[in-house]
């Protein structure tokens, strides 16, 4: 392992990696925790593979960067506090940019670019309740389209997402344009990384080097396929105040259900949240605070199952 030192601009800032070569010929994976640097599962997930991966054990090139944003990681908070970015919004970065930026760039400079498949693993910030899936991104590249989907479709526990779109553009399809898949998995809620989301996270680093052949293919066990949604919509709430969730289940929700109220701090107004779709939530927000730029649920949906937008 190597601490290496990152150049953010205004300020060097020391990020764990682990760069394993295998003793034969074969395809890079690159595996990042702490994107965001309040989310756990993953990045314990991460120390706990490098901790028994050894040289011998693959082909090819294992890069495991457990925490990326370690500056939100000492500060408790998913985004970069040097600048108050995130670093999952920063695309694929930018070299002379804001910190942020920089420390995008750095990372797909010098790793993503090289990688085949680029597995990043996300989970529940400290005031969100989650259940475990797996995110993607059409990119308009369709070897790579097929591999990403057919993975989600093979390991998400029991639903994910692929997400549609007219014109790929975005983070995921410049990876493509590089030779990269991107995936993107969540699994851990609340802070607290409980072992089994460790474990969603630990069986798809498993998945991901078995798919870029790090590690021997296994017999298919005839498992059964997960659903595939293509969309996801963020509930947000313009007023700012106190969020009640009406139920912190995460479950499958219809049209015009109550997913929770927004009230005033004065209690004087009240604004009820309902979903717009017919959908599977992902994640729903358990902290109090409601500010208008905060995603009170999140609900993947797939627009041709006859979903009607409803009023909120
Ligand atoms: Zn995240």
């Amino acid at each position: 392992m190597t601490l290496t030192s990152v150049d953010l601009g205004e300020i060097n800032i020391n990020v764990p990696v682990y760069d394993i070569a295998g003793n034969r010929p074969g395809k890079t994976l690159l595996v990042t925790g702490g994107m965001d640097g309040d989310e756990y599962a993953g990045m314990e997930a991460c120390y706990r593979v490098v901790g028994r991966i050894k040289s011998k054990d693959i082909a090819g090139r294992l890069i495991v960067i457990p925490i990326v944003n370690t500056p939100g990681f000492w500060e408790e908070k998913s985004f970069n506090p040097i600048d108050q970015k995130f670093p999952k919004f920063a695309g694929v970065g930018k070299a002379d940019g804001t910190p942020t930026q920089r420390l995008v760039a750095w990372l797909v400079e010098s790793y993503a670019k090289h990688a085949d498949f680029w597995l990043d693993l996300h989970g529940g910030s400290l005031t969100e309740v989650m259940s475990p899936f797996l995110w993607a991104w059409e990119t308009g590249v369709r070897t790579i389209d097929t591999d990403v989907r057919a993975f989600i479709v093979n390991n998400a526990p029991r639903f994910g997402i692929f997400e549609w779109q007219r014109f790929p553009v975005g983070k995921a399809a410049a990876l493509a344009r590089m030779g990269c898949r991107y995936i993107v998995g969540e699994a851990g809620s609340s802070g607290p990384r409980r072992e089994e989301d460790i474990r969603h996270h630990e069986a798809w680093i498993e998945a991901a080097m078995r798919l870029e052949g790090l590690i021997a293919q296994k017999k298919t066990s005839g498992r059964t396929p997960s659903i595939l949604y293509e969309k996801v919509e963020f509930v947000r709430c313009k007023m700012p105040g106190l969020w009640f969730p009406a139920d912190t289940t995460i479950r499958a929700v219809k049209n015009g259900e109550l997913l929770g109220v927004v009230r005033s701090l004065n209690g004087k107004k009240s604004t009820a949240i309902v979903a717009k779709n017919v959908g599977q939530l992902l994640w729903i927000k358990s902290g109090l605070r409601a500010l208008p730029t905060d995603d009170l649920v999140a609900i993947a949906h797939s627009p041709e199952e006859g979903n009607v937008y409803a009023t909120t």
